[in-house]
Protein backbone atom coordinates (compact mmCIF):
# COMPACT_ATOMS: atom_id res chain seq x y z
CA UNK A 1 0.00 0.00 0.00
CA UNK A 2 1.14 3.92 -0.66
CA UNK A 3 -0.68 6.93 0.44
CA UNK A 4 -1.45 9.40 -2.46
CA UNK A 5 1.44 11.65 -1.71
CA UNK A 6 3.69 9.35 -3.68
CA UNK A 7 1.93 10.00 -7.07
CA UNK A 8 2.24 13.79 -6.39
CA UNK A 9 5.68 14.16 -5.75
CA UNK A 10 6.40 14.31 -9.15
CA UNK A 11 5.42 18.24 -9.40
CA UNK A 12 7.66 18.88 -6.76
CA UNK A 13 10.55 21.68 -7.43
CA UNK A 14 12.63 19.34 -8.91
CA UNK A 15 9.62 17.32 -10.94
CA UNK A 16 11.59 19.19 -14.05
CA UNK A 17 14.45 16.68 -13.84
CA UNK A 18 15.37 14.22 -16.40
CA UNK A 19 14.81 10.45 -16.16
CA UNK A 20 18.31 9.87 -17.32
CA UNK A 21 19.81 6.21 -17.59
CA UNK A 22 16.01 5.06 -16.38
CA UNK A 23 15.18 2.16 -17.58
CA UNK A 24 11.88 3.13 -19.43
CA UNK A 25 8.92 1.69 -17.22
CA UNK A 26 6.12 -1.05 -18.42
CA UNK A 27 2.84 -0.09 -19.83
CA UNK A 28 0.36 0.91 -17.19
CA UNK A 29 2.63 1.74 -14.44
CA UNK A 30 1.77 4.61 -12.03
CA UNK A 31 3.09 7.87 -13.90
CA UNK A 32 3.09 11.00 -11.58
CA UNK A 33 1.17 14.25 -13.31
CA UNK A 34 3.47 14.31 -15.88
CA UNK A 35 3.49 11.48 -17.16
CA UNK A 36 6.66 9.81 -15.86
CA UNK A 37 7.07 7.58 -13.46
CA UNK A 38 7.95 8.46 -9.79
CA UNK A 39 11.14 8.33 -8.35
CA UNK A 40 13.06 9.91 -4.95
CA UNK A 41 14.98 12.12 -6.68
CA UNK A 42 12.22 13.46 -8.18
CA UNK A 43 11.80 15.62 -4.99
CA UNK A 44 14.18 18.61 -6.06
CA UNK A 45 15.56 20.17 -2.57
CA UNK A 46 12.45 20.97 -0.88
CA UNK A 47 11.06 18.87 2.26
CA UNK A 48 9.88 14.98 1.68
CA UNK A 49 6.46 14.21 0.65
CA UNK A 50 6.50 10.51 0.17
CA UNK A 51 4.39 8.77 2.82
CA UNK A 52 3.80 5.18 3.87
CA UNK A 53 0.85 3.91 4.98
CA UNK A 54 2.22 1.63 7.23
CA UNK A 55 5.67 1.90 9.34
CA UNK A 56 7.84 0.34 11.42
CA UNK A 57 10.22 1.94 14.07
CA UNK A 58 13.09 -0.29 14.95
CA UNK A 59 14.93 0.91 17.71
CA UNK A 60 17.66 -0.21 20.33
CA UNK A 61 16.37 1.32 23.26
CA UNK A 62 13.59 3.14 24.92
CA UNK A 63 13.65 7.10 24.13
CA UNK A 64 15.62 6.06 20.54
CA UNK A 65 12.78 6.31 19.03
CA UNK A 66 11.61 9.83 20.50
CA UNK A 67 14.90 11.32 20.20
CA UNK A 68 14.87 10.42 16.70
CA UNK A 69 12.13 10.09 14.54
CA UNK A 70 8.99 11.27 16.11
CA UNK A 71 8.32 13.72 14.82
CA UNK A 72 7.90 12.42 11.36
CA UNK A 73 5.95 9.28 12.91
CA UNK A 74 3.77 12.02 14.26
CA UNK A 75 2.89 13.86 11.11
CA UNK A 76 2.14 10.68 9.05
CA UNK A 77 0.05 9.48 11.77
CA UNK A 78 -1.27 12.93 11.50
CA UNK A 79 -2.35 12.45 8.45
CA UNK A 80 -3.57 8.82 8.20
CA UNK A 81 0.00 6.41 8.55
CA UNK A 82 -0.29 3.76 10.77
CA UNK A 83 2.76 3.23 12.78
CA UNK A 84 4.36 0.13 15.19
CA UNK A 85 7.83 0.89 17.52
CA UNK A 86 9.96 -2.21 17.82
CA UNK A 87 12.46 -1.77 21.15
CA UNK A 88 15.17 -4.28 20.99
CA UNK A 89 16.46 -3.60 24.65
CA UNK A 90 14.03 -2.13 27.70
CA UNK A 91 17.31 0.17 28.25
CA UNK A 92 17.91 -1.93 31.25
CA UNK A 93 21.61 -0.42 31.95
CA UNK A 94 20.26 3.53 31.21
CA UNK A 95 21.03 4.19 35.05
CA UNK A 96 24.00 5.56 36.73
CA UNK A 97 23.70 3.51 40.00
CA UNK A 98 25.57 -0.39 39.51
CA UNK A 99 23.06 -0.70 42.49
CA UNK A 100 20.18 -0.81 40.76
CA UNK A 101 18.01 -3.46 39.93
CA UNK A 102 17.64 -3.87 35.77
CA UNK A 103 14.63 -5.38 36.14
CA UNK A 104 12.80 -2.65 37.77
CA UNK A 105 14.64 -0.01 35.62
CA UNK A 106 13.31 -1.71 32.69
CA UNK A 107 10.12 -2.20 34.01
CA UNK A 108 9.93 2.11 34.23
CA UNK A 109 11.62 2.71 30.75
CA UNK A 110 9.08 0.17 29.19
CA UNK A 111 6.31 2.26 30.81
CA UNK A 112 7.94 5.56 30.09
CA UNK A 113 8.20 4.48 26.22
CA UNK A 114 4.13 2.77 26.17
CA UNK A 115 3.48 7.08 27.28
CA UNK A 116 5.73 8.46 25.30
CA UNK A 117 3.99 5.82 22.19
CA UNK A 118 0.00 7.21 23.20
CA UNK A 119 1.26 10.52 22.54
CA UNK A 120 3.27 10.00 19.37
CA UNK A 121 0.24 8.02 18.52
CA UNK A 122 1.68 4.48 17.36
CA UNK A 123 -0.50 1.95 17.47
CA UNK A 124 1.18 -0.31 19.37
CA UNK A 125 4.80 -1.51 20.95
CA UNK A 126 7.29 -4.32 21.15
CA UNK A 127 9.40 -5.09 23.37
CA UNK A 128 11.77 -7.88 22.24
CA UNK A 129 13.90 -8.12 25.50
CA UNK A 130 17.30 -7.68 24.63
CA UNK A 131 19.70 -6.65 26.88
CA UNK A 132 20.82 -3.60 26.99
CA UNK A 133 24.59 -2.55 26.08
CA UNK A 134 25.20 -5.92 24.61
CA UNK A 135 22.93 -6.72 21.62
CA UNK A 136 24.28 -8.95 19.08
CA UNK A 137 22.48 -9.01 15.47
CA UNK A 138 22.77 -12.38 15.53
CA UNK A 139 20.01 -15.10 14.19
CA UNK A 140 17.58 -14.99 17.25
CA UNK A 141 17.77 -11.07 17.16
CA UNK A 142 16.52 -11.10 13.15
CA UNK A 143 14.01 -14.34 13.58
CA UNK A 144 12.25 -11.96 16.26
CA UNK A 145 12.36 -8.44 13.71
CA UNK A 146 11.52 -11.11 10.73
CA UNK A 147 8.30 -11.81 12.85
CA UNK A 148 7.45 -8.23 13.73
CA UNK A 149 7.54 -6.93 10.31
CA UNK A 150 5.92 -10.00 9.01
CA UNK A 151 2.79 -9.51 11.57
CA UNK A 152 2.41 -6.09 11.17
CA UNK A 153 3.60 -5.28 6.99
CA UNK A 154 4.99 -2.11 7.14
CA UNK A 155 5.74 -0.26 3.69
CA UNK A 156 8.48 1.82 5.27
CA UNK A 157 10.79 1.08 8.08
CA UNK A 158 12.52 3.56 10.29
CA UNK A 159 16.22 2.59 12.06
CA UNK A 160 19.13 3.82 13.11
CA UNK A 161 21.88 4.38 10.32
CA UNK A 162 24.12 1.61 11.54
CA UNK A 163 27.53 2.90 9.74
CA UNK A 164 27.47 5.90 11.86
CA UNK A 165 30.37 5.42 14.56
CA UNK A 166 31.40 8.43 15.21
CA UNK A 167 29.38 11.58 14.27
CA UNK A 168 31.11 14.25 12.52
CA UNK A 169 30.70 16.53 15.62
CA UNK A 170 32.48 14.17 17.23
CA UNK A 171 29.69 12.32 19.28
CA UNK A 172 30.06 8.33 19.30
CA UNK A 173 26.88 6.25 18.11
CA UNK A 174 26.04 3.70 20.92
CA UNK A 175 26.82 -0.29 19.93
CA UNK A 176 23.10 -1.13 20.35
CA UNK A 177 22.22 1.51 17.77
CA UNK A 178 24.52 0.63 14.98
CA UNK A 179 23.16 -3.25 16.29
CA UNK A 180 19.80 -2.83 15.61
CA UNK A 181 20.03 -0.78 12.43
CA UNK A 182 21.94 -3.54 11.11
CA UNK A 183 19.93 -6.19 12.19
CA UNK A 184 16.58 -3.96 10.95
CA UNK A 185 18.33 -3.47 7.64
CA UNK A 186 19.17 -7.70 7.45
CA UNK A 187 15.53 -8.41 8.46
CA UNK A 188 13.82 -5.92 5.93
CA UNK A 189 16.17 -7.83 3.04
CA UNK A 190 16.40 -10.13 2.66
CA UNK A 191 14.42 -11.91 5.17
CA UNK A 192 11.63 -10.61 5.57
CA UNK A 193 10.52 -10.80 1.78
CA UNK A 194 11.94 -14.57 1.85
CA UNK A 195 9.58 -17.47 2.50
CA UNK A 196 13.00 -19.96 2.64
CA UNK A 197 14.63 -17.57 5.50
CA UNK A 198 13.17 -19.21 8.77
CA UNK A 199 10.74 -21.57 7.01
CA UNK A 200 9.17 -21.65 10.23
CA UNK A 201 7.03 -18.79 10.00
CA UNK A 202 5.83 -19.18 6.80
CA UNK A 203 4.78 -22.30 7.32
CA UNK A 204 3.02 -20.68 10.56
CA UNK A 205 1.02 -18.14 8.31
CA UNK A 206 3.69 -15.42 8.45
CA UNK A 207 3.71 -15.11 4.90
CA UNK A 208 6.73 -13.15 2.72
CA UNK A 209 6.47 -9.30 3.49
CA UNK A 210 8.19 -6.81 0.97
CA UNK A 211 9.57 -3.85 2.82
CA UNK A 212 9.80 -1.18 0.17
CA UNK A 213 11.57 1.73 1.93
CA UNK A 214 14.05 2.14 4.72
CA UNK A 215 14.49 5.61 6.59
CA UNK A 216 17.82 5.73 8.56
CA UNK A 217 17.70 8.40 10.98
CA UNK A 218 20.91 10.33 12.47
CA UNK A 219 22.31 10.10 9.37
CA UNK A 220 25.55 11.33 8.60
CA UNK A 221 24.71 12.15 5.31
CA UNK A 222 20.67 13.01 5.17
CA UNK A 223 19.07 12.95 1.83
CA UNK A 224 15.77 13.92 2.89
CA UNK A 225 13.78 15.46 5.24
CA UNK A 226 10.48 15.62 6.56
CA UNK A 227 8.52 19.01 7.39
CA UNK A 228 7.51 18.25 11.28
CA UNK A 229 6.54 22.05 11.91
CA UNK A 230 3.40 20.60 12.74
CA UNK A 231 5.10 17.95 15.46
CA UNK A 232 8.22 18.82 16.97
CA UNK A 233 6.12 19.57 20.02
CA UNK A 234 4.67 16.37 20.46
CA UNK A 235 8.34 15.00 19.86
CA UNK A 236 9.26 16.97 23.08
CA UNK A 237 5.99 16.81 24.88
CA UNK A 238 6.67 12.34 24.11
CA UNK A 239 10.40 12.98 25.30
CA UNK A 240 9.19 14.52 28.58
CA UNK A 241 7.74 11.10 28.95
CA UNK A 242 11.21 9.63 29.31
CA UNK A 243 11.03 10.95 33.00
CA UNK A 244 14.25 8.48 34.28
CA UNK A 245 16.26 9.59 31.43
CA UNK A 246 15.61 13.25 31.12
CA UNK A 247 16.86 15.39 33.70
CA UNK A 248 16.47 18.95 32.69
CA UNK A 249 13.31 18.42 30.34
CA UNK A 250 13.62 22.66 29.33
CA UNK A 251 17.14 22.54 28.51
CA UNK A 252 16.33 19.52 26.27
CA UNK A 253 13.25 20.95 24.53
CA UNK A 254 15.20 24.11 23.37
CA UNK A 255 17.93 21.40 22.28
CA UNK A 256 15.39 19.57 20.26
CA UNK A 257 13.73 22.44 18.16
CA UNK A 258 17.55 23.79 17.85
CA UNK A 259 18.09 20.70 15.99
CA UNK A 260 14.39 20.72 14.14
CA UNK A 261 15.32 24.41 12.71
CA UNK A 262 18.79 23.45 11.96
CA UNK A 263 17.22 20.39 10.26
CA UNK A 264 14.64 22.59 8.11
CA UNK A 265 16.66 24.80 7.03
CA UNK A 266 18.48 22.60 3.85
CA UNK A 267 14.25 22.16 2.72
CA UNK A 268 13.16 25.45 3.63
CA UNK A 269 10.74 24.85 6.38
CA UNK A 270 10.75 26.04 9.69
CA UNK A 271 11.97 22.47 11.04
CA UNK A 272 12.74 19.15 9.92
CA UNK A 273 14.13 15.63 10.69
CA UNK A 274 16.42 14.49 8.12
CA UNK A 275 17.24 11.01 6.79
CA UNK A 276 19.14 8.90 4.51
CA UNK A 277 16.64 6.93 2.65
CA UNK A 278 16.82 3.49 0.72
CA UNK A 279 14.00 2.87 -2.34
CA UNK A 280 14.36 -0.95 -2.19
CA UNK A 281 11.21 -1.49 -4.46
CA UNK A 282 10.24 1.42 -6.50
CA UNK A 283 7.18 2.43 -6.96
CA UNK A 284 6.18 1.28 -10.28
CA UNK A 285 6.90 -1.86 -9.30
CA UNK A 286 4.35 -2.20 -6.38
CA UNK A 287 0.79 -2.23 -6.62
CA UNK A 288 -0.05 1.47 -6.42
CA UNK A 289 -2.73 2.48 -7.89
CA UNK A 290 -2.36 5.04 -11.22
CA UNK A 291 -3.29 8.61 -11.01
CA UNK A 292 -4.40 10.10 -14.05
CA UNK A 293 -3.06 13.05 -15.74
CA UNK A 294 -7.03 14.25 -16.23
CA UNK A 295 -10.26 12.55 -15.67
CA UNK A 296 -11.29 10.73 -18.53
CA UNK A 297 -14.33 12.87 -19.46
CA UNK A 298 -12.13 15.49 -19.83
CA UNK A 299 -10.21 14.80 -22.95
ZN1 LIG B 1 19.78 4.61 22.67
Amino acid sequence: MVSEDAHVTGEGKGGQATAAGRAAPAPGTPRTRRGRPWAPEDEGPGPHRWRPARFMVIVAHPDDADFGPAATAARWIDQGSVGWLVCCTSGDAGGEDPDLDPLELARVREAEQRRAAEIVGYAGVTFLHQPDGALANDLPLREMLVREIRTFRPDAVLTHDPEVIVYRDGGINHTDHRTAGAAAIDAVYPAARNPMAFPWLARSGLAAHRVRRLYLFWPSEPQVRVDVGATLERKVEALRAHASQVHDPAALAERIRAWGEEEGAPAGVAAAEAFRLVVIDRDETAAAPEVPERPAAAR
